[in-house]
């Protein structure tokens, strides 16, 4: 878990709350610096449709580690473009749905769910080489990540972003319902129990309102850069 070392490259956290750009901008920071990006809320949601799918509620824990304990998650590349799998399936589009991002916000706060995940993301992430986005990677997932950053926008520039990637896909929302909604998440996301959306005490703080991508990303890969720099002069 730790950072620096002999890995193939940096582990990178990005967290923040929802529509704060995370998924664009560490998608195009991971393809800048040759990276691997692992989105963790499309872990969270692919566990969500599963739930969903099966018939299993929301609070029944029993009922989801049975799910998590045969559910496989990957993420494929085609066309350059990540898809997320569940149990050989793409489900990329399907859990992208309000009704979803709602279902995950509650199955998120569920322990036994956050356990399976941990350790998956873990796996995933300890080689080096990869920027994780989620809530709680630089507090819970690897407190040692050698660079952290914690992304926000104000509560109405997410909303208005949530609502033109909403409206791009034909979903009928208005504005104020879908700031409704990210502000119903943030609370959602800050007030539950096992690994609240939390800044760590170490992360740098991006807030994107009012910036362009890459102004956003410029900021940041200097600040990755430079991690990579002082590490590699330290080993030598
Ligand atoms: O980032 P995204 O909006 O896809 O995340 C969906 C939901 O998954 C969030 O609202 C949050 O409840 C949950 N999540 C989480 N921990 C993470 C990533 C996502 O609890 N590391």
């Amino acid at each position: 878990m730790k950072g620096g070392g002999e890995k193939a490259g940096l582990i990178i956290a990005v967290d923040g709350p929802s529509g704060a750009g995370k998924s664009t901008i560490t998608k195009a920071l991971a393809d800048r610096l040759g990276y691997v990006h692992i989105d963790t809320g499309a872990m969270f949601r692919a566990v969500a449709l599963t739930a969903l799918r099966a018939g299993v509620d929301g609070s029944d824990d029993e009922g989801l580690a049975r799910l998590c304990a045969s559910l496989e998650i990957a993420f494929a590349r085609t066309n350059g473009c990540c898809r997320v799998m569940a149990n050989g399936e793409d489900v990329t589009d399907a859990i992208r749905t309000p009704e979803i991002s709602l279902l995950t916000s509650t199955i998120s706060a569920r322990k036994v769910v956050r356990d399976f995940l941990l350790e998956v993301q873990r796996r995933m992430g300890r080689a080096g080489g990869v920027i994780l986005e989620g809530r709680d990677i630089g507090t819970v997932v690897f407190p040692d990540a050698d660079v952290k950053f914690f992304l926000t926008a104000s509560v109405e520039e997410r909303g208005r972003r949530r609502w033109l990637e909403l409206a791009a896909r034909g979903e009928q929302l208005t504005l104020a319902e879908t700031i409704a909604a990210v502000a119903r998440r943030d609370e959602q996301d800050s007030g539950r129990e096992h690994a609240p959306l939390r800044r760590a005490a170490d992360a740098v703080d991006v807030d994107s309102t009012g910036l362009s991508i890459d102004e956003v990303l410029d900021r940041m890969e200097t600040i990755v850069r430079e991690k990579e720099r002082l590490l590699a002069m330290a080993r030598q």
